[in-house]
């Protein structure tokens, strides 16, 4: 069995088991942030902490990324073997709206406010062979 790990750490909870996304919560003012920050951005309060933002959330606005990124851009990807894929805010509970990728990459499967769910996708492989991990959302398959 490969290994896994973060492409990214302190984005969402590792190991996964029921994987969810992490942020901080200000103790001041209560204003959410993702990814975690140590300062709040809406009082400037330092006492934050980091809070799990769930794993569902429905989607706020959303684009069709139907060209290669420019670097930063961490795939093995290349202009040739690129596939278009959805980009959008997914609003979490908390009412944080939260950049994701998105599973859907066609305009007929996405929909403002429907339900999404947090996924984990390899990304790459690093030089020992280890699976490299991110989160994107794709739609609730309770109501896909
Ligand atoms: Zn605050």
């Amino acid at each position: 069995m490969s290994q896994q790990k973060p492409l990214h750490e302190g984005l969402f909870t590792w190991p996964p088991g029921q994987v969810e996304l992490l942020g901080s919560r200000c103790q001041n003012c209560g204003e959410h942030a993702f990814p975690a920050q140590s300062s709040c951005r809406a009082c400037a309060g330092s006492e934050t902490e980091v809070v799990s933002l769930g794993n569902q959330g429905s989607l706020w606005t959303w684009t069709i990324q139907s060209f290669m990124p420019k670097a930063p851009y961490a795939t093995d990807e290349t202009a040739e073997t690129f596939r278009p894929y959805g980009v959008g805010y997914v609003e979490m509970a908390c009412g944080l709206r939260v950049e994701s990728r998105l599973r859907e990459s066609s305009v007929g499967d996405l929909r403002i406010g429907m339900p999404m769910a947090l996924e984990l996708i390899p990304v790459r492989r690093d030089e020992d062979g280890t699976e490299l991990l991110t989160f994107q959302f794709r739609a609730s398959p309770e109501t896909a």
